[in-house]
Order: C-alpha cells, then sequence, then structure tokens
C-alpha cells in the first residue's frame, strides 16, 4: 500500500484544518492536510453567514483597539468569557472557553491585516467578514508555508502503532480509488459536523461525520453529542436554493415574519411575548424559532406542501423597503437579489429548521489533544467550548482551535518518532473499508435515507423518551452488511463513498441518540418535551460517549453562580439573558 509520511497530519481544509496546518508548519512541523473535497473550497467555512457576512468575535476591548472602527472599550475578556458560559447555560468547558476568549483578538487582527481591502461592518463584539475571505485568507497562509495537501481524498479510519498510540490514518482516494496511509508523528481531526446525518440540512452534502465516527471507532472519548444547534429560516423550496440561510440572515428585523399553510402568524401562540421579542432580537433566536416552527408543523399541522412555514417579509412604504435594503446591501446584487424578489413577488419563501451546527463532539482538553495518545482535534468535530448552546462565534471557535491544536500538534511531533502501524489494525481498517465489495447488494443510498428519517424523527428539535428510544432501537437494527456497491469498479464510485458514508452516519447517530436518552431536562439547544425543564441539580453535566456507553461528567461551576434547582425551559433562558452583560 502506499504510504505518505509527514511529522503531521491535518484531515480537513475548512478554518480549523487550514489554520491547523499553517500553525503546525511555523512549529517546525512538515504539515501535509488531506481533505474529502478542494482545499479552499469544502466544508461549512464556505458557506459562512450565507458566504456574505459570517460573523467573527472578540471582546469588544480587544475589538476597538484593532483600529477597525468598532468594538467597545468598557467592554473585557472577563465578561465575554461569562456570557459565553451563560450562553453555553453553564456547561461549557471553562479552558476551552479560556482558551477562545484569549486568543480570538489573534486571529481576528490576522485576517484584518491580511486583507487590507476589507472594510468590516460589525458592533461591539463581532465583524461581518464572508466565508470565502476567511477561507482565502488561510488558504493563502498554508500556501505560502509550502504545507503538502492531497485532495479528494477521504478519511477512512485512524490508523494506531502497536502500543495503542495514534500513528496517522488510512484513506481513499476518491478520483483513483485507491486506498493509501499517512504515517504521522501527530494527527489533527479537522473534520467538521455531522450535518447530513439529518435529511435536512444547512452543511455541504460532504459532511457526515466521518472524524468522528473514525474518532468512535478508535475508542476516542465524546462529549455533549446531544447538543445539536438547529437553523430556522432555512430554504426548503425551490430545489435550487433548498439548504440556504439567507432568510435567517435577513431575519432580525421588524419587517421580517414567519406565517403558516393558512397565512397566520404564529409564534406568539407558542412562545410568551418576552420571549418572542427575544427570538426575533437576540442570538437565542435560533432555539426559539425553531421550537414555535415545529409546535406550528408538528402540532398543529399547519405546515406548508415542503413540510415547513413560510418567511415572509413586510415593508410599510418604499422608503422602507429601501431601508431594508440599504441595510442589507448584498440583497441588491446577484442571487441573494433573485431571492430577496421571490420572497417580494411570491408572497414568501418556505423555510424551515435544519441541522446547522454540533455544539458537542470530540471531547479535547485545551491544548486540543483528545483522549487518544497522538490525536488532537479542533473547529466543529469537537465538543464543550460552546456546552448547550453557540451563540458566539463558530468561525472564531475553527480559528483559534486550528491554530491551538496545530501548536500542540507540531510540539508533540518533535518529541516523538514514527511508529509503524500495528499490522492487524492496518489490515482491519483496510478490510472494513472494502466490505462493500464483498457483502450485501442493496443500494447504500437507501440506507443514509433511512438513518436520515430515523434520526430527524427521533433527534430533531423536540424530543421525547419514546421517540429517541425508537430511534435508537431502529439505529441498531440497520443491517450494515445488507448493502454493498451498486458498480464494481473502484475509481470514482459514488456507490462506495455512499456506503462509506453511512456507515459513519450510523456511529455518528447512534451517539447522538444515546447521548440524547441520558439528559432527562431541556437545555440551551436540546429541548425535550417530556422535561420541559432545565434542571440545575441533576443535570451541570456533560454527556460522555464512549465504546458504546454514555456516562455523566459533573462540570466544574466555580466561576460562575448558577441558581439551583429546576425553572421551565423558556423561562430559564430569559433568565440567562437577563444576567449577560450585554442585556
Ligand atoms: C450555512 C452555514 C452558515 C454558517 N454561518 C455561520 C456564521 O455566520 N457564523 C459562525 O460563527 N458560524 C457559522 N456557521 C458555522 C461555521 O461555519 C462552522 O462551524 C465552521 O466553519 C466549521 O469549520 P471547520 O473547519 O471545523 O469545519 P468545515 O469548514 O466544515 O470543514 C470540514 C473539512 O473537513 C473535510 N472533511 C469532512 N469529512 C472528511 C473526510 N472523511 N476525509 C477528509 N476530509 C473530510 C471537509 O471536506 C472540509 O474540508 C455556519 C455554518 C453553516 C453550515
Amino acid at each position: 500500500m502506499r504510504t505518505i509520511t509527514t511529522d503531521v497530519l491535518i484531515v480537513g481544509s475548512g478554518g480549523a484544518g487550514l489554520r491547523a496546518a499553517a500553525a503546525a508548519a511555523d512549529g517546525g512541523a512538515k504539515a501535509l492536510i488531506v481533505c474529502k473535497g478542494k482545499v479552499n473550497r469544502s466544508g461549512s467555512t464556505l458557506l459562512a453567514g450565507a458566504n456574505v457576512s459570517a460573523d467573527v468575535m472578540c471582546d469588544g476591548r480587544s475589538m476597538a483597539s484593532m483600529g477597525i472602527g468598532i468594538g467597545d472599550e468598557n467592554d473585557s475578556k472577563e465578561k465575554f468569557y461569562k456570557d459565553i458560559i451563560l450562553e453555553g447555560v453553564w456547561l461549557n468547558d471553562r479552558g476551552l472557553v479560556k482558551q477562545y476568549v484569549e486568543n480570538a483578538p489573534t486571529v481576528i487582527r490576522e485576517i484584518v491585516e491580511n486583507n487590507k481591502n476589507l472594510h468590516p461592518k460589525g458592533d461591539d463584539r463581532e465583524i461581518g467578514i464572508p466565508g470565502s475571505t476567511i477561507i482565502d485568507t488561510y488558504y493563502k497562509m498554508i500556501r505560502e508555508r509550502n504545507v503538502d495537501v492531497v485532495e479528494d481524498s477521504s478519511l477512512l479510519d485512524l490508523l494506531k502503532a502497536s502500543d495503542g498510540t495514534v500513528a496517522g490514518a488510512l484513506f481513499l482516494d476518491l478520483i483513483h480509488g485507491e486506498i493509501f496511509a499517512v504515517n504521522a508523528k501527530a494527527t489533527v481531526l479537522a473534520t467538521g459536523g455531522m450535518h447530513n446525518c439529518y435529511s435536512f440540512t444547512s452543511g455541504t452534502t460532504g459532511l457526515v461525520g466521518e472524524g468522528q465516527a473514525a474518532a468512535i471507532r478508535a475508542g476516542a472519548e465524546m462529549i455533549d453529542m446531544e447538543m445539536v444547534t438547529f437553523c430556522p429560516g432555512v430554504i426548503t423550496h425551490p430545489m435550487k436554493w433548498r439548504g440556504s440561510i439567507l432568510p435567517y440572515i435577513i431575519h432580525t428585523n421588524d419587517q421580517f415574519r414567519l406565517k403558516n399553510a393558512d397565512g397566520e402568524e404564529f409564534m406568539a401562540k407558542h412562545l410568551p411575548q418576552s420571549a418572542v421579542d427575544l427570538a426575533l432580537h437576540s442570538e437565542w433566536n435560533k432555539m426559539l424559532l425553531c421550537y414555535a416552527m415545529h409546535k406550528e408543523v408538528n402540532q398543529e399541522g399547519k405546515g406548508d406542501a415542503y413540510g415547513g412555514v413560510t418567511f415572509d417579509l413586510e415593508f410599510k412604504d418604499e422608503e422602507d423597503e429601501q431601508a431594508f435594503l440599504d441595510h442589507y446591501p448584498f440583497l441588491k446584487t446577484g442571487t441573494c437579489n433573485e431571492m430577496f424578489r421571490y420572497i417580494k413577488d411570491h408572497g414568501g419563501i418556505p423555510v424551515y429548521g435544519a441541522a446547522h451546527y454540533f455544539d458537542g463532539g470530540i471531547f479535547v482538553d485545551p491544548s486540543f489533544a483528545t483522549s487518544l495518545e497522538g490525536l488532537f482535534a479542533a473547529g466543529e468535530c469537537t465538543g464543550g467550548t460552546f456546552g448547550s448552546n453557540r451563540v458566539s462565534a463558530a468561525t472564531t471557535q475553527m480559528l483559534v482551535q486550528g491554530l491551538e491544536a496545530g501548536k500542540s500538534a507540531a510540539a508533540y511531533a518533535a518529541g516523538a518518532e514514527l511508529k509503524a502501524f500495528c499490522p492487524v489494525c492496518l489490515e482491519k481498517a483496510e478490510k472494513d473499508a472494502l466490505r462493500p465489495f464483498e457483502e450485501g447488494k442493496e443500494d447504500p443510498r437507501k440506507l443514509k435515507k433511512k438513518i436520515n428519517e430515523i434520526v430527524s424523527a427521533g433527534a430533531g428539535v423536540v424530543r421525547d423518551e419514546k421517540g429517541m428510544t425508537e430511534a435508537l432501537a431502529a439505529l441498531e437494527a440497520q443491517d450494515l452488511s445488507a448493502y454493498g456497491v451498486t458498480v464494481d469498479t473502484r475509481a470514482y464510485n459514488r456507490s462506495w463513498m455512499d456506503w462509506l458514508e453511512s456507515r459513519s452516519m450510523l456511529t455518528c447517530s447512534k451517539a447522538i441518540l444515546a447521548s440524547s436518552l441520558m439528559r432527562k431536562e431541556s437545555r440551551g439547544v436540546f429541548i425535550r418535551s417530556d422535561y420541559f425543564y432545565t434542571d440545575n441539580d441533576e443535570y451541570l453535566v456533560s454527556t460522555r460517549y464512549k465504546d458504546g456507553r454514555v456516562r455523566l461528567e459533573p462540570v466544574d461551576q466555580a466561576d460562575v453562580p448558577v441558581p439551583a434547582g429546576r425553572l421551565g425551559y423558556i423561562e430559564n433562558i430569559e433568565d440567562v439573558i437577563k444576567r449577560l452583560s450585554y442585556s
């Protein structure tokens, strides 16, 4: 088998992967990125902020010090730290939050200094930058540092040495159908979210949680896998725009309306007015709007033909419309303008809540080491930073984590030797990847569809014991060996990819459901209809999934006071928001 050797292997080339590779190279390591798509055009990073305006965040004082005309001198890193923990409803890993707050100004400065023509708009703590600008900044950085890149190659499994250390990974070259290995002193996973475990998602098609699944198979510990952020205002129809979050980007405005199939506004039916106001004017809109949409569609049965609701814009007069367009100038041209016109001409556009961001993932410590020796992870494939709700920027998360993970991996590699793969481990990983050529004949797309249906029904916006138990049992009942390739060639075989992706989807989905069943409360983005309250007596814990089992780990609460007892889910959100320094 062809084997490439390197000091630091980085899997994935979104913001986290690119930043990690550049940091590893700066740390003196020979760095190699292997990614499933094109190095500068794959993953969620490119879509951030609908590639119009993704928020990148740090504390207001640091922002003000950058000389870009925004920020807040009265803010501080301490306030930002406390707010992130409140927004995470106290579950956040404190070490990861400290690391985020400390390094956020560094990465923002990098982007601003590398893009002299950028005149970002923003407010006290955030500036808006298109996802592609972020990617291009760090793509340039890895090219300047001569980082090696292998594109169009998908991670199959992590490979261990005989002593159990992660010694690299096995990949499939998707174009030629060749399986190859990378032998590395340190490995960084930066493979993004698990979006396509769900049938409706805002993420790109390649994101199915293959990094998380490989980590689980290798015995790594996962954290808070039950925490999934759904984005309201994601287009369901027309097909050409399905998955676009543009309506969400422009929704926090007085002109925005959400209507059911009968043309009625419905938010106030499911939320108290105070929560409706929050949903419209705060970053907590994601879960509140998704909750109201879920109730209207699934409980009231007032969903539209596409299974969702209508996003509409209502303007008082032409002046109002012009002011709106001036506020969102990207709506004046190109595809965004087409979408805007569609909304106006069709009395709105069909939208629903889509799986959008994964708050849980691979457990890492503040040096971004995982529970497996030799393995690091960064970005959305990790968990813990944002606890039960990401309000602050995931874009900043991926960059600060990539930076630190790359540094740590390079330092680790400097003191490590290249270890030979355990032969049994290598043989098994290759044999497993070739199973669809030997086993069942069913088309693996059918399995993907089944997993999507099961996970969307059992682990959607609102969950309950019965639904989750049934969903987990249904996942356990799926037999991967019944599925196989539909064509027998290796080169660019889409059905082989489908089989491999469905294998990872099954692994991740079981972890999401098993972890969800352990949390008998509602908190942040995790909503249970049968436990519709936040329980600070019993559930100030993170879930830890490993080898098919879940344990509960208390979260250190020393730094931010937490009210004891149980509080209704919505009341708790309102209470938390009152405690924020910016509320
Ligand atoms: C539509 C959308 C809009 C968003 N808007 C915002 C926003 O405005 N603000 C914000 O803060 N956050 C936003 N987010 C979230 C944010 O963009 C992501 O959390 C962040 O970009 C993740 O970066 P990452 O590097 O961890 O992963 P990604 O950018 O997703 O990159 C993952 C990489 O891993 C590769 N990969 C995956 N599987 C494999 C495999 N098997 N083998 C090899 N490589 C693999 C992919 O090809 C890709 O290169 C948005 C997300 C979406 C989907």
